[in-house]
């Protein structure tokens, strides 16, 4: 086995007992990352220096005999919505070319502290809006599992990155779906935590009451190792928990759902899910029932609203959170043509049109208008009622189970460009992954098999501060998978080596 297959817990391991190093390691996904990334293109920015130097730094810790934190020496790739010290943060767009950021994100600080190498920024679509990585404006990511196809977005690169043995570990951001979804689409495992559970310090906000970081992994237990580095209380955000991080990795070692309630979401599997989807889905329902879990059907009535309420919500806080790159304090400066004098605005405006493509500008237009005096209570104000709506049968939800589940998408990975002329069809890509960022509570997506040899998601939702939950269901999911494959689902992934030549 190549180091570069090894999972994150794996190589934790082998440094511990002074099998490999970190810099073997960091070197070992570098040099994939050359192989495949041409393939892939899920890094807008490799910093192979500054990895390479931060894992002879931890070797030597290690080697001085210092205690080291679990996941120290392991690498990760960080989606390019994240601020980083010494390395661009572009958010997927023309608007942020160049800037590279004069502080930490406080994910990327503790990532940091922790040892943990950052191999580079991952492909995004742009300011972390879409659900394919094509709105990108430096160009898509592909499909490790076929490169004519969408990795799923907004964090298509990070999952990418991952599916592609590029990295053991990533950071992804979720404000609709974008950790959840791209695991679904690449097989990979993603988990956005409750809202407020990570800190979003340095997080280029898309949606502040919706955005939350979180891990990105080839298996359920890196996950709760990463979302342990990252999570806890951070002063410099105000929405930050001071709750305790849930005993995450605890949960994800006992992976036991013997007289666990677990709740089939009707809304979320019905009309407009693929068969083969929904198949894979209850194969794997059928599995952790035969492991001794009560297993009912739930319905959650207003979830059939939940895209309509969020595509008014998240845009509100769009036109509202991008109104700053307003080429006057940071950002892209594009003077007007033919003007000789350009005023504030003119300078504003042809640096915005230049800066923000389609997907973006349309949002902030749609955003702008739901806030705007006159129409505000009929659109955002009623958007706001169904997002209570939507809280509400959740905690219904939970006062019957202690999770509910669903596909995490409707469909597997579709060709590039197939949805782009389709605004709304792209949006449907997030019909099960929205309510939870509605209802700020926690979801994880974890590879169920392949339909047509491609991955399909099978997601986990645990009431808010209850992520352990998360963790349990999905470790035992996997493990139960793992018998049946014979083998870890990536092992089934196609061989890109041939792929890249
Ligand atoms: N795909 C969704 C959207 O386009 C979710 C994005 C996200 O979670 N960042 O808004």
């Amino acid at each position: 086995m190549n180091v570069h297959d090894l999972d994150a817990a794996t190589l934790s391991e082998q440094l511990a007992a002074g099998e490999t190093t970190s810099v073997d390691i960091t070197q070992a996904s570098l040099d994939r990352i050359d192989a495949v990334d041409g393939a892939v293109h899920a890094f807008l920015h490799v910093d192979a220096e500054g990895a390479l130097a931060a894992a002879a730094d931890v070797d030597a810790r290690r080697a001085a005999g210092e205690n080291l934190a679990t996941l120290a020496g392991v690498p990760v790739a960080i989606k390019d919505v994240l601020a980083t010290v010494g390395q661009p943060t572009t958010c997927g767009s023309r608007m942020l070319q160049g800037w590279v950021p004069p502080y930490d994100a406080t994910v990327v600080a503790r990532l940091r502290a922790a040892g943990l190498p950052i191999l580079g920024k991952t492909n995004m679509d742009e300011f972390a809006m879409g659900s394919s990585t094509e709105h990108s404006a430096y160009g898509p990511t592909r499909n490790p599992w076929d490169t004519g196809r969408i990795p799923g977005g907004s964090g298509g690169g990070s999952a990418a990155a991952v599916a592609a043995f590029e990295a053991p570990l990533a950071i992804g951001t979720d404000t609709g779906g974008s950790i959840r979804q791209p695991g679904a689409m690449t097989g990979t495992v993603g988990v956005k935590p409750t809202y407020g559970g990570v800190s979003r310090y340095g997080l280029v906000a898309m949606a502040s009451s919706l955005d939350q970081a979180g891990p990105v992994t080839r298996s359920v237990l890196d996950a709760a190792l990463l979302h342990e580095v990252i999570a806890g209380h951070d002063p410099r955000d105000s929405t930050s928990l001071t709750a305790p991080v849930p005993p995450v990795v605890e949960a994800a070692r006992r992976a036991d759902v013997a007289g666990l309630r677990i709740g089939i979401v009707t809304e979320l599997g019905g009309e407009g899910f693929e068969p083969e989807v929904r198949r894979r889905f209850d194969e794997a329902v059928e599995l952790l029932s035969g492991a001794g879990a009560e297993v009912v059907e739930i319905s959650c009535p207003s979830f059939v609203h939940g895209i309509a309420a969020y595509y008014l919500v998240m845009p509100s806080e769009v036109s509202s959170n991008l109104a700053k790159f307003d080429a006057m304090r940071y950002g892209l400066r594009v003077e007007p043509d033919g003007v000789p004098h350009p005023s504030a605005e003119q300078v504003m405006a042809a640096s915005r049109d230049a800066g923000f493509g389609d997907e973006v500008k349309r949002r902030i237009i749609l955003g702008t208008y739901a806030l705007s005096s006159g129409y505000y209570d009929a659109y955002y104000g009623s958007a706001q009622k169904v997002r209570t709506l939507i809280a509400r049968d959740f905690a219904a939800a939970f006062e019957q189970v202690d999770v509910l589940v669903s596909p995490t998408a409707p469909t597997t990975a579709w060709p590039l460009g197939d949805k782009l002329d389709d605004p709304l069809a792209m949006y449907l890509a997030d019909v099960a992954t929205i309510p939870a960022n509605l209802a700020g509570i926690p979801g994880l997506s974890l590879p169920a098999g392949l339909a047509d040899s491609l991955p399909v998601g099978f997601q986990v939702l645990a009431p808010a501060l209850a992520d352990e939950r998360l963790y349990t269901v999905g470790a035992a999911l996997e493990q139960l998978l793992e018998e049946r494959w014979g083998g870890p689902f990536a092992a089934q992934a196609p061989d890109l080596q041939e792929v890249a030549r």
